[in-house]
């Protein structure tokens, strides 16, 4: 194993509960990690001079200029502690370093989350909760509907739609589904316009491409069943908010479970309970009713954590041990951000 300096790291968008699961794993990887609490950006990437590689997530600008800030700098490697990758520039990475992620941590995580957002939106859980608080025991306004025997539409059948799928069948939903690239011989896939027009609830666990960004849109929306529900898990920009908005008021999309949104970088995992929320989309999705919101927490469980520490450090020993990277992305057709 090589020497401390070797292995030093720059770790971006530190919270809490990453140094946990960081520092428990540090040790037996050999690697030295120094965190920021800032988010990695080409402003804050010059921070990595002393480290030879960066761990970064979700909402951290990883494009042209963040990438050649970090080489000027000494990085070598990038690895992403999330199994997105739609917030970095691959092709100006291809020839000066490596980007290496975490492809699969528990997709239970977040398929559990996807149930916990509908059932909640469902059945009203969220607002009976505060009700009960206050001691008032009133049902009205609180009729739900049973899911049994409703048909779900999942768009993109990898890991995390897969176990949501199975979540769901077990509960007694009929489950179709659109995938260009269908790998399950038991289920029906449907071509996506169908897909909209079945489904009383579309759970998307696509990845943000060229070609599903805004895949939900005025369009889309218009083919959809009245008082379907949406959930997405995946990247805020799969939505055209705009057009989601328009859709919950006119009454043609009875719920939005929405872990993920598409300006959410500026934020999610942030405590702004102080501040005047800057962004009239967003707050006019969080006063809806028919809208539950979280922070980008599908992914928030011990088994998911520990998974993306031992993952990601273990992607790094690889490199610093001139290893093969197993988890290298690929570099494939351009990926809109
Ligand atoms: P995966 O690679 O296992 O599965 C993605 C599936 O999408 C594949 O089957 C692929 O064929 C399919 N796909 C590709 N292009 C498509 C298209 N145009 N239309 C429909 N389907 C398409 O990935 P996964 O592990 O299941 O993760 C899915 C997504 O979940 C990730 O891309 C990531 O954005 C998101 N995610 C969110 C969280 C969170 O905390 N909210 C955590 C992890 C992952």
């Amino acid at each position: 194993m090589k020497g401390c300096t070797m292995n030093k790291v720059a770790f971006f968008d530190t919270k809490p509960y990453d140094k946990i699961y960081f520092d428990k794993l540090k040790n037996q990887y050999g690697i030295e990690i120094e965190y920021f609490e800032s988010k990695l950006s080409p402003r804050t990437a010059v921070m990595a001079k002393d480290a030879k590689a960066v761990i970064a997530f979700v909402n951290d600008d990883i494009g042209k200029e963040t990438i050649s800030v970090l080489k000027d700098n000494g990085v070598e490697i990038i690895a992403l502690r999330c199994a997105g990758y739609n917030n970095v520039d691959l092709a100006a990475a291809k020839d000066i370093m490596p980007v290496v992620r975490v492809p699969e941590y528990s997709p239970h995580a977040i398929a559990e989350h996807a149930l916990a957002l509908l059932l909640t939106l469902v059945r009203k859980t969220h607002k009976a909760y505060i009700r009960t608080r206050d001691s008032n025991f009133s049902l009205n306004g609180f009729v739900g509907f049973d899911l049994h025997g409703k048909t779900l539409g999942v768009i993109g059948t990898g890991k995390i739609g897969m176990a949501f799928i199975e979540i769901c069948r077990g509960i007694g939903m009929n489950v179709i589904a659109y995938d260009p690239y269908p790998s399950q011989g038991y289920l029906e896939y449907v071509p996506l316009e169908e897909l909209f027009a079945r489904s009383d609830v579309i759970s998307l666990h696509c990845p943000l491409t060229s070609e599903t960004y805004h895949i939900v849109n005025s369009y889309s929306l218009k083919m959809m069943k009245d008082k379907v529900f949406i959930l997405n898990t995946s990247r805020g920009a799969l939505i055209d908010t705009e057009a989601l908005i328009e859709g919950i008021k006119s009454g043609k999309v009875g719920g939005a479970g929405l872990d993920v949104y598409e300006e959410e970088s500026e934020f999610f995992y942030e405590d702004l309970s102080e501040s005047i929320l800057k962004d009239d989309t967003l707050s006019r999705l969080i006063m809806m009713p028919n809208v539950l919101i979280t922070s980008h927490q599908a992914f928030l469980t011990h088994e998911a954590l520990e998974k993306i520490a031992e993952t990601t450090l273990g992607n790094l020993r690889s490199f610093f041990d001139g290893k093969p990277l197993e988890n290298e992305i690929a570099v494939r057709k351009k990926i809109r951000i």
